[in-house]
């Protein structure tokens, strides 16, 4: 990989924008500032990015109107939403419309680059696997095989219900990347799930992680995001 990979980032706070655009840059990404989101649609598409920053709370626009416009392209470009605290539901239906993930300000330079990389991996990955259709997702010791339904960890298999399994399966599939609530219910158990039933996939991740022998104080596999979802660690 020679040349630099491109960030686009949509944000009106000169000062956010200025301390992601100088972090980026002193990691060998290059930086492109938008400040509203037509300016960031505009940008997007004569710069054509590696990925996308976009602040949901923009002067002209309102980001999940941007995040919309992006996922409506032929191209499916990484979009990592930068949140301030106290928007919970705006995150949660943010990544129910396809964006790959979010950081909360403040965040820290390390934190960001952190979720860059696992996004940009994420693409790369979905990539080269086009039209392939993987079987075997290794996440640390852990081995998910979907084509024999097995899931190992270390030399050790462990049994996990249907439902389980599906969940594992989903995780693993999108490892890195933060599921809501409502899209893993919707994929394990249906359309028809409803809301209501959280309970249930607690559960049956409860059972999970206590076959995974994870502690809950300090997860290897799969980290809950507080009133958002879980997400697979994948490094
Ligand atoms: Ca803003």
């Amino acid at each position: 990989m020679n040349e630099k990979q491109t960030i686009l980032i949509i944000e009106d706070e000169r000062s956010i924008s200025n301390f992601i655009c100088r972090a980026l840059g002193a990691n060998d990404y290059k930086a492109i500032p938008a400040f509203s989101g037509k300016e960031g649609m505009s940008l997007f598409f004569s710069h054509s990015p590696d990925l996308v920053l976009l602040d949901l709370g923009l002067p002209d626009t309102d980001g999940l109107d941007v995040l919309a416009q992006l996922r409506g392209l032929p191209r499916e470009v990484p979009v990592i939403i930068i949140s301030a605290r106290d928007r919970e539901s705006e995150k949660v239906k943010a990544l129910d419309m396809g964006a790959d993930d979010y950081v909360v300000k403040p965040f820290g330079v390390s934190e960001l680059l952190a979720r860059i990389r696992s996004a940009l991996r994420r693409s790369d990955r979905i990539k080269l696997s086009q039209g392939i259709q993987r079987d075997v997702y290794q996440i640390k010791d852990l081995t998910v095989d979907l084509a024999k339904h097995q899931v190992t960890l270390g030399d050790e298999e462990i049994h996990f219900t249907q439902n389980e399994f599906k969940i594992i399966e989903l995780l693993a599939i999108h490892a890195g990347k933060v599921l809501t609530y409502d899209f893993i219910l919707e994929h394990v158990w249906g359309p028809y799930s409803g809301s209501g039933s959280n309970q249930i996939l607690r559960v049956n991740m409860a059972n999970i992680r206590r076959k995974l022998k994870e502690d809950p104080s300090k997860p290897r596999y799969i980290h809950t995001e507080l009133g958002i979802g879980y997400r697979m660690l994948d490094d």
